[in-house]
């Protein structure tokens, strides 16, 4: 099942996707009762959103060995871990705002993004797939020059607009065995494939929750590959992994 979150008339609803039809929802994919409208919409009279509206987005840094070594940085023995806010959320074709002054190299990073399905505490690792709803794209945009600046990667990560999500929530897909790859401008620029994952979905998600209670609608984001690269304003950059589709966003400068 696809899932989007998508608006049509100043309304903003749930649906379910099939053959370019978007048929609405009554309720949330979060609820266990939600009801599959039979009357549907075509996917070009609607605006997708981003597919959910996490309360918290967590990141795994250093996730494929390839790209630890290509910023000259050790695997690490235990995930490493960071955030981004809720306001860093945008949806397939909206804008990444290029920030102002002090940003002088702003990176694209391609990932695997998982969404909570209900709230998780204490998991077990072999019961972590159920509290998983499902799969999408992210755009880790990064603001790599603010990275080293003070020891934290939160600046460098949380200015708005730099977490494309999209375009769909995929569910039932096999988290480790997709190939993700990103363009630049249609140029590839990172190819790679989830069983190079040095920590899996089910790992993460027992990790994490037990350190926080994660929540319906959060969002994990599982790294990127290597071939890391810069973006400047007009550039268009877009995400694809097998069994979600592609998600595509334009860079430009305007002040947010
Ligand atoms: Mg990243």
């Amino acid at each position: 099942m696809k899932f989007v979150r998508f608006e049509k008339n100043q309304a903003i609803s749930y649906g379910v996707i099939e053959d370019n039809r978007v048929f609405p929802l009554k309720g949330s994919p979060f609820d266990d009762n939600f009801v599959i409208e039979k009357e549907s919409i075509g996917i070009n009279e609607v605006k997708l959103l981003a597919p959910c509206t996490p309360g918290k987005i967590l990141c795994v840094g250093l996730n494929y060995a390839d790209h630890a070594a290509e910023v000259g940085l050790a695997t690490p023995k235990w995930p490493v871990i960071f955030m981004k806010p809720s306001t860093t959320v945008i949806g397939p074709d909206e804008e990444i705002i290029y920030p102002g002054d002090f940003v002088t190299r702003l990176d694209y990073e391609a990932e695997l993004a998982f969404i909570i399905k209900k709230k998780a505490k204490n998991v077990a690792e072999e019961n972590a797939l159920d509290y998983i709803l499902g799969y999408t794209c992210g755009n880790d945009v990064t603001a790599r020059n603010l990275q080293p600046k003070d020891g934290q990667w939160t600046i460098a990560k949380s200015f708005d607009t730099f977490m494309p999500l999209g375009p769909v929530i995929a569910t039932d897909i096999p988290w480790d065995n997709l190939n993700i790859s990103c363009t630049l401008n249609g140029e590839l620029k990172q190819k790679s494939h989830t069983k190079n994952l040095i920590f899996g979905v089910p790992y993460l998600t027992s990790y994490l929750s037990k350190i926080m209670t994660l929540m319906p609608g959060d969002v994990i984001i599982t790294g990127t590959p290597s071939g890391i690269s810069s973006m400047m304003p007009g550039d268009e950059v877009s995400v694809t992994i097998d069994g979600i589709g592609t998600l595509t966003n334009k860079v430009v400068k305007r002040e947010n």
